[in-house]
């Protein structure tokens, strides 16, 4: 957009590739039961791809200097509603209940800056989001699929598979964006599993966080509060012990361990 100052403070890089544009739309598979939450929708690249397919769209952007500019270019459209506010600070359930979905899907180039307070903010007000298919910073795309005992496996990587079956979709050359970031970027899929197996939410996500809390240290350091002997006892099952790190124990072993813990 000529004339426009990209605030680099608000992760603003714009998609400028059509080609990349249409493959998230595409892989989002939106059809006319679907209400759409965008976050961030810029000046409305894929706003206005989006409104194509979707019943309804919730559009939340935080600067108030595209309010006029998404307007003017979604103007063919009366499908949707642009709120300018913060995604972080804004009331979602109060914002879809008026109206009529057969489920919600999250569209969005996101804000890199912050990728996991949205994740973040889903999770824990159980938005009733059925899939999301986001662009996030490469690297973020290679923590959220990372296995265990890979550097990129941490707690968030548990508690986001706990929740989701996480997919990376496509990488996006930097190219594809103005202004180009400095950082490559992917496009991944979250889809919202159905069965919640864990006994007490709240728990398992304190314990997987202690876990991970010292990375270099084993489980013995890291979960001195909670009952050693039992865990070193459910371990062994596993040919695991309490010296393990938590890095080598699956989101399967998580779950049983926080369930005997609670
Ligand atoms: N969707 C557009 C596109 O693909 O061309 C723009 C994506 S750009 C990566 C991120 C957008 O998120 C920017 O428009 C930015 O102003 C907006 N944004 C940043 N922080 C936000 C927040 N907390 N809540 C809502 N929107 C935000």
């Amino acid at each position: 957009m000529s004339n426009f100052h990209y605030k680099k403070s608000l992760g603003q890089n714009f998609l400028k590739d059509e080609l990349v544009l249409d493959k998230i739309i595409e892989e989002s598979q939106i059809d006319e039961n679907t209400l759409v939450i965008e976050i961030g929708p810029g000046a409305g690249a894929l706003s206005y791809k989006i409104l194509k397919k979707a019943k309804m769209a919730i559009l939340y952007e935080v600067d108030t200097r595209l309010e006029k500019i998404l307007y003017k270019n979604l103007d063919e459209f009366s499908n949707f509603k642009l709120i300018m506010k913060d995604f972080l600070n804004a009331d979602v359930m109060s914002d879809i209940k008026d109206y009529q979905y057969k489920k919600i899907y999250l569209i969005a180039n996101l804000p890199y800056y912050i990728t996991t307070p949205i994740i973040t903010k889903i999770m824990k007000e159980k938005l009733p989001i059925s899939k999301l298919v986001v662009m996030v910073q490469k690297e973020v795309a290679d923590r959220f699929t990372a296995l265990p005992n890979t550097k990129s496996y941490g707690s968030f990587t548990v508690l986001l598979n706990y929740y989701y079956n996480v997919r990376k979709l496509f990488d996006v050359d930097k190219s594809s964006f103005e202004p180009v970031p400095k950082v490559d970027s992917s496009v991944i899929e979250l889809i919202k599993k159905e069965d919640a197996v864990v006994k007490n939410v709240d728990f398992f996500i304190n314990f997987v966080r202690d876990c991970f809390q010292y990375k270099r240290k084993n489980l013995k350091n890291n979960l001195y509060k909670y009952d050693l002997k039992k865990i070193d006892k459910i371990l062994s099952k596993y040919g695991l012990n309490i010296y393990a790190r938590a890095e080598s124990l699956t989101l399967e072993i998580f779950i049983i361990l926080a369930n005997e813990l609670c």
